[in-house]
């Protein structure tokens, strides 16, 4: 039998179209909206197409955009000077800094420096240790939107063998700590891997975020497992995931599609992180 394609486009709509009535209701009792602060420095093409993306989201849902472009040439100083100002604006709920940036600046110091209340990307050390203590915070967009699309499948993640492939800070670390909260027992991969076609071949469920094309074979996927391509790929056919579709569905029990699978849900939980900070703001409970 063939896995279900876990459509995540159509998911991402639905959150996106409730965020809309949240993000209403909010700004009806708050008398102001929650703002959300892109930073992008220099031009970069691929970079500025996703600033674009979100910028549009936050319109669509009523969230108030803040696009802050800096030259290429932008010192670290001027670039600490933007966030700061940003972290002290009330109409300011969240903040990303688009990565990567320009050589020297160093985009991990920078991120760090975001006020860990708007900190809706959750890449700062103050939102990782949230996560890891299990406390209550502001979590990395893309884990989390792999979460959403588990729980929409309904696959049982208590006590099962749950196999992330890869261990980056943006994805693969903070979906094992999402995962391990959710009581499933998890394994992380990286290039260092013993077997990894033996490893990935006991999991449940399988998380694929390395940045190789189709490197997922069928042969690496337990039959009816619930299989998340993370993975986004440029070919000369085109985009791909880290999972070869065509021959996993034969195997797998729910499979997402690249494109629209994971990749929509980040940006809605961009646009719901954002809306979350503004509520912590305002000392509702987000
Ligand atoms: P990354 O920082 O480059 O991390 C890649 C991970 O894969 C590393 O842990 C690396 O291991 C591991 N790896 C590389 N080659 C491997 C191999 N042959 N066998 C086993 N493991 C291997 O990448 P990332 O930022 O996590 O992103 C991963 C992929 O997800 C990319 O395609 C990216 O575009 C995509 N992505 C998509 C979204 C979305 O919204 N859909 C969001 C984020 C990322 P080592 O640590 O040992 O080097």
């Amino acid at each position: 039998m063939e896995a279900a394609i876990i459509d995540g486009k159509a998911a991402a709509g639905l959150l996106r179209a409730q965020l809309a009535v949240d993000v209403a209701e909010f700004t009806a009792r708050n008398g102001a909206p929650p703002g959300l602060a892109t930073i992008l420095v220099g031009q970069d093409p691929a970079s500025a197409v996703y600033v674009g993306g979100k910028q549009r989201a936050c319109a669509e849902v009523g969230i108030r955009g803040f696009d802050q472009r800096l030259d290429a040439a932008a010192t670290r100083e001027e670039v600490v000077a933007l966030i700061t100002a940003l972290n002290a604006d009330p109409a300011v709920s969240g903040i990303i800094c688009q990565l990567p940036v320009p050589e020297p600046l160093d985009g991990v110091e920078l991120t760090g420096l975001v006020d860990p209340g708007k900190d809706v990307d959750g890449l700062t050390a103050a939102s990782a240790g949230l996560l890891a203590l299990g406390r209550p915070g502001l979590r990395p967009c893309t884990p989390e939107g792999v979460m959403l699309l588990l729980e929409q499948t309904g696959a049982d993640l208590r006590g099962a063998e749950a196999v992330v492939l890869g261990r980056s800070n943006l994805f693969g670390k903070p979906m094992a700590q999402l995962l391990l909260a959710a009581d499933a027992t998890v394994t992380v991969c990286h290039s260092r891997t013993h077997d990894l076609p033996a490893v990935c071949a006991r999991a449940d469920i399988l998380i694929a975020a390395v940045g190789r094309p189709r490197m997922v074979e069928a042969s690496w996927v337990k039959p009816g497992a619930t299989v998340i391509d993370v993975g986004i790929n440029r070919t000369d056919e085109g985009l791909c995931g880290d999972v070869d579709f065509d021959a996993v569905r034969a195997v797998a029990g729910a499979l997402t599609p690249v494109p629209g699978g994971v990749g929509p849900m980040t940006i809605a939980c961009l646009l719901r992180n954002t809306l979350k900070a503004a509520r912590m703001a305002a000392g509702e409970n987000p």
